[in-house]
């Protein structure tokens, strides 16, 4: 067993000289030393690194040393610009080693060029900040390397070009586009391909697992090694990606790309702009017919309210009258050939989503302006496994929570894993001596507006009892 990475984390290691305040610690340089062995070995490893363990570094040295093409993948975006921009610069110059590294995000992260050119041509922007941001784009575009548009300066993360602006595997004319040879997209999986260390999310990960990328040159099989950090969540985004779902918004782009498709292609064809206009309004009655935003259930219980069933057949008569159009307007061009794709798409998630199927669960879920229609598998272990045994690379699976007591059955018969090597690596801290949990009584519910001023009031004093030494941690999520 090589104990390099073990001896490098510890006190003769670079990190004590290189960083001020760093201290070794046993269950970091142990966790170091399985996850190298599962690195030289191509084994599968399933780690628990409790509080305080420092999984990053026990996970981001064996990486680096390894000489091989190792994916990092985590849960958020936010969570891969911080291991990518932050730790993993540390821990390479730490080091001294020359790695090339990547950072890949999904692809509705960058600029669509294709789509950018059709938003440029409309003329029907809703509001005035529609046009102001596609003025920034448009400012912003000549000095791009990346297309990433989080470089936009003043562009909202919400803003209601963003879906227009950029692409979705759905809409994108792939190696039929005219841009391809330009496209960001294709650049930045380029760029990932010839790194030897890219660090991906968990969304992207398993989009490239199961090839929903074709064409897009593919990570996996040219890893030697995976390891996949904030693994607990790993089961959950399985299920939704495994799954299928018709929302909304798709609906509201395919009418919309068909209109802007129409003007371009087939500029004769004035049926299929009313067609797309029909398609749009029957999503808004299904939306009115759904009630109140915030709502989640069974099928079942919404197809029992007045009014669905009907929303329900208006909207896959008008995907279907759109689908037989467009059939015919597909030869026009590969942006009416692509709306063609995606309308039969979805026609046939509708139907799938209305008749059920065995081993899945059918869900709706109504936004205040929209809805989604989803159908999720109750159990994705058997599919994550065989997708799995096409890449027999080294498998790290990694969370500060994964076992229920010292059991990791829970997680592993999710994602079927089996031989996995199992290790639990404690936190450092003495938690019944240095930890004390605090609920504060008579809090509002996280919806209400005053909730995060109630917390702000609550967290002061203890901030200050505390000297201030304070780290805080919120979910991700708007409750
Ligand atoms: S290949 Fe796809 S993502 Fe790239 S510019 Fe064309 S449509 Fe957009």
């Amino acid at each position: 067993m090589s104990d390099e990475a073990f001896a490098l984390l510890g006190e003769q290691g670079p990190f004590v000289q290189a960083l001020s305040g760093f201290r070794p610690r046993l269950p970091q340089q142990e966790l170091a030393r399985a996850i190298e062995s599962a690195l030289a070995e191509r084994g599968t490893l399933v780690a628990e690194a409790g509080t305080g363990v420092g999984k990053t570094f026990a996970y981001l040295v064996p990486a680096l040393l390894s000489g091989r093409k190792v994916l990092l993948s985590t849960g958020t975006r936010t969570l891969q610009d911080q291991l990518y921009h932050k730790d993993l610069p540390i821990v390479r110059n730490a080091l001294g080693v020359q790695v090339r590294t990547a950072l890949l995000k999904g692809r509705a992260n960058y600029l669509c060029l294709h789509r950018h050119a059709l938003a440029e041509q409309e003329h029907r922007w809703r509001s005035r900040d529609a046009a102001r941001h596609l003025a920034l784009v448009r400012n912003w575009l000549p000095a791009t390397e990346s297309g990433d548009l989080s470089e936009v300066d003043g562009l909202p993360e919400d803003s209601e070009i963003l879906p227009r602006v950029t692409s979705t595997v759905e809409n994108c004319l792939g190696l039929e586009c005219p841009d391809y040879n330009d496209c960001f997209v294709v650049q930045a999986r380029r760029r990932a391909q010839e790194a030897d260390v890219v660090v991906i999310n968990h969304h992207l990960f398993l989009a490239d697992m199961a090839l929903r990328e074709e064409g897009f040159g593919e990570l996996l099989p040219s890893a030697d090694a995976v390891i996949l950090d904030e693994a607990h969540q790993l089961p959950d985004v399985a299920s939704s990606f495994f799954g299928e779902q018709v929302s909304a918004r798709q609906i509201q782009e395919l009418a919309r790309d068909t209109v802007t498709e129409q003007v371009n292609e087939a500029p004769d064809m004035g049926s299929l702009r009313d067609t797309a206009g029909e398609l749009e309004k029957a999503a808004r009655d299904l939306r009115l017919a759904m009630g109140a935003e915030g709502q989640r259930g069974t099928r079942d219980a919404l197809l029992g309210r007045k009014g669905v069933e009907d929303a329900l057949d208006g909207l896959a008569d008008a995907l279907e009258r759109l689908g037989q159009i467009l059939e015919l307007a597909a030869e026009r061009g590969k942006g009416l050939e692509s709306c063609h794709g995606r309308c039969l798409l979805l026609h046939q998630r509708l139907k799938a989503w209305h008749q059920g199927a065995e081993g899945q669960v059918a869900w709706f879920e109504v936004f205040r302006h929209g809805f989604s229609l989803n159908l999720t598998p109750l159990e994705v272990g058997g599919l994550f496994a065989r997708q799995r045994e096409r890449f027999p690379c080294a498998w790290v699976f990694t969370s500060a929570t994964l076992a229920v007591g010292k059991d990791f059955g829970h997680f592993t018969r999710r994602l079927g894993i089996e031989d996995a090597k199992e290790c639990i690596f404690e936190s450092p801290f003495d938690f019944s001596r240095q930890a004390m949990l605090y609920v504060p009584p008579a809090m509002p519910d996280p919806r209400e507006p005053g909730y995060v001023q109630a917390v702000v009031e609550r967290a002061l004093p203890l901030l200050e009892a505390n000297g201030g030494r304070a780290f805080m941690l919120f979910t991700s999520y708007r409750a």
